[in-house]
């Protein structure tokens, strides 16, 4: 993709977060990898519906940048994942309802469905509280996605890492959705949960699950 596609498709993925309800207002941002090891973030404080794909603000990979904008203030988060996971190609972070109120709680998702080995692992880990732009928050989550292509960041809301934009952002919607499930099922007297081994198994199938692309 092009640089003025990939800003074209950040500013429609901001959008459909909002429509999908996994952000609100100007919570949440996101991220994208460019072939110069830069990479492309949303501005702070804008919400979706006043987006351009010219606020998009372009970053080196040391985070130092040229734009009128401010880029968001979870720069750090964006330019840490990227740098430390060659995995990654797209950062999400989003406050969605029932992944922030796991978060509030300081609790992890265990293995309530088998589709949490779509977040590369028996468990979406929740980082420690740190205020909002902090390295400290950055470093916390650095940690709790070591392994992990998801977690919960205490008291604030998630994040979803992809090689592809829309890879991230169906896993922070996939993430939602679990964590619906496991909220609902603490209500019905707490879930059963599956075994390591299990969620094992159905990431080696994953590994062949889905339309292939043309180049597999
Ligand atoms: P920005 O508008 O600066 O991206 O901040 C939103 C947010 O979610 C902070 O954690
Ligand atoms: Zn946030």
């Amino acid at each position: 993709m092009t640089e003025a596609a990939l800003r074209r498709a950040m500013v429609a993925a901001a959008m459909a977060m909002t429509a999908r309800g996994l952000n609100q207002g100007t919570s949440g941002n996101l991220s994208v990898r460019l072939a110069d090891g830069g990479f492309l973030i949303t501005p702070s404080g804008i919400t979706p519906d006043r987006l351009v794909p010219d606020d998009i603000v372009r970053m080196a990979a040391d985070g130092s940048h040229r734009h009128a904008r401010a880029p968001s203030s979870e720069w750090r988060i964006h330019r840490d994942l990227l740098r430390l996971r060659p995995d990654v190609g797209a950062v999400v972070h989003a406050h969605p309802t029932y992944a922030t109120v796991l978060a509030i709680r300081g609790m992890a998702i265990p293995a309530v469905h088998y589709m949490i080995a779509a977040a590369g692992g028996s468990t979406i880990r929740c980082a420690p509280y740190a205020t909002f732009g902090s390295q400290a928050l950055s470093d916390h989550a650095v940690e709790a996605l070591r392994g992990r292509l998801a977690c919960l960041l205490a008291n604030h809301g998630m994040i979803a890492l992809g090689p592809t934009l829309e890879r991230a952002l169906w896993l922070a919607g996939e993430v939602e959705t679990l964590a619906r499930q496991y909220v609902l099922s603490l209500l019905l007297g707490g879930p059963n949960i599956l075994p390591d081994d299990e969620i094992a198994r159905v990431a080696a199938l994953f590994e062949d699950y889905g339309p292939k692309s043309e180049s597999s």
